[in-house]
């Protein structure tokens, strides 16, 4: 998108409604020190915490005048004094299979000068469970050579509200909280259709690790019990080796941890994966060898995209084998998807077959995981926003 189209947002944008804060991904702490600041006495400030709390993340309220069980000059004063902003839908697009992807566009109170950005969210509906990938950053700085994401320089972080607000406006549109209605496609939710969002995959666009602090204020209040109550067990963050945050992500946020590894030598690696040039498979590895609360129970999830002729080999297989021994996991075969410019094909499906044969011989499950969402280019690593980053120049002209 060019620069003037986003021009059309820039009245909404500088508007003192933009410039009131969002409560929306502030947790219980912080919604008291907030409330305290807007003039609500200290003793009362943690009772409204709470009801906030459920309000905003159990009932899914964006208004407060829905409140009802806080007083009304109360409601009245977080109305003049907050919002609770969601992201704004740009599309949404349901594929043949159910899945669901939708561009989202988020302004930034913090930042009226600057224009709104966009990012997708992808909700992928199977028998057992429903899984919602979310984004981390708008664009990304690392440049796998095989992610479209990578092709999109990074514009900026996401805020812990805005990665919390793609899983809010998800459960929005298909029913999840009290009240709500599924939308009428049909056969998008899990068979015992309780919750349509049972799990969530920080695998959309950007790297997670690179916005440590936001991605574990949104996932620590996305699986906190009296809120959302998202199971950290159905939580999985996917890093491409950001070694130093491993560890935090373990001991402070405590979910699953995928690796994006991909290769089994350092110098095929350094190719699809870039940032292995800082952080080495001998690194990362013994990284996840020490993963808090790493067993039988909890392993780590090694992903490993099939691309033709590249790193699909038998050998590569058994290297892998070798490679991962000792660290409990499980491998997730992921046959490259496609995109308009990209340089690699994708294995054949017999290839596919052969490599998972190895790794299942040597006792590792390793599903293959079947793309979703083709037809609306919503599989994984096919995220791109047109959102692009300002220049100062640009910035100033926007300012008027
Ligand atoms: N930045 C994080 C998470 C987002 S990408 C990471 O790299 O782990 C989620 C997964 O999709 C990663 O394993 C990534 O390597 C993989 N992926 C990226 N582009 C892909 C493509 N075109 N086809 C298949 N998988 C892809
Ligand atoms: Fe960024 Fe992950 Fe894509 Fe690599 S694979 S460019 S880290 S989003």
């Amino acid at each position: 998108m060019s620069i003037a189209l986003n021009l059309d947002h820039s009245s909404a944008v500088r508007s003192p409604v933009a410039s009131r804060p969002s409560l929306i991904g502030l947790g219980k702490p912080q919604l008291a020190e907030a409330l305290v600041g807007a003039g609500i006495a200290e003793r009362e400030s943690k009772m409204r915490a709470s009801q906030l709390w459920n309000w905003l993340y159990v009932n899914g309220v964006t208004d407060f005048e829905r409140m009802t069980n806080v007083a009304k000059p109360v409601r009245q004063l977080l109305a003049d004094k907050f919002i609770l902003d969601r992201p704004e839908i740009v599309s949404e697009q349901v594929s043949s299979d159910g899945t669901r992807k939708w561009l989202f566009r988020f302004r930034d109170p913090a930042n009226p000068l600057y224009p709104p950005v966009e990012v997708e969210t992808v909700y992928i509906p199977e028998q057992d469970r429903g899984t919602l990938c979310v984004s981390s950053q708008v664009g990304c700085t690392l440049t796998c050579s095989f992610c479209h994401t990578g092709t999109q320089k990074l514009v900026r972080n996401l805020t812990a509200g805005e990665i919390l607000g793609q899983v809010l406006m998800a459960r929005e549109r298909l029913g999840d909280f009290p009240g709500g209605s599924r939308p009428d496609d049909g056969g998008l939710v899990p068979a015992d259709g309780s919750r349509a969002i049972t799990n969530i995959v920080m695998m959309g666009m950007g790297e997670p690790l690179y916005n440590y602090e936001n991605v574990k204020q949104a996932l620590l209040i996305a699986s906190a019990g009296d809120g959302m109550s998202l199971s950290k067990r159905r939580i999985t963050l996917s890093t491409s080796g950001v070694v130093p945050f491993i560890e935090p992500t373990g001991r402070e946020i405590d979910v699953m941890l995928a690796i994006s590894l991909h290769a089994t030598n350092n110098d095929l690696r350094d190719v699809l994966v870039p940032i292995n040039k800082k952080w080495p498979i001998e690194e990362l590895l013994e990284a996840c060898r020490k993963y808090p609360g790493l067993s039988n129970a909890r392993r780590i999830t090694f992903e490993y995209v099939m691309l033709d002729g590249i790193n699909d080999s038998d050998a590569e297989a058994r290297e892998l084998v070798r490679l991962l021994a000792g660290i409990p996991a499980k491998i997730n075969l992921i046959p490259f998807n496609p995109w308009p410019g990209s340089n690699y094909g994708t294995s054949p499906s017999s290839r596919i077959e052969r490599f998972a044969d190895i790794v299942n011989k040597a006792g590792y499950a390793s599903p293959v995981r079947t793309p979703r969402g083709r037809d609306i280019f919503a599989a994984c690593g096919q995220l791109k926003s047109e959102s692009e980053r300002l220049s100062r120049k640009d910035r100033e002209a926007l300012a008027g």
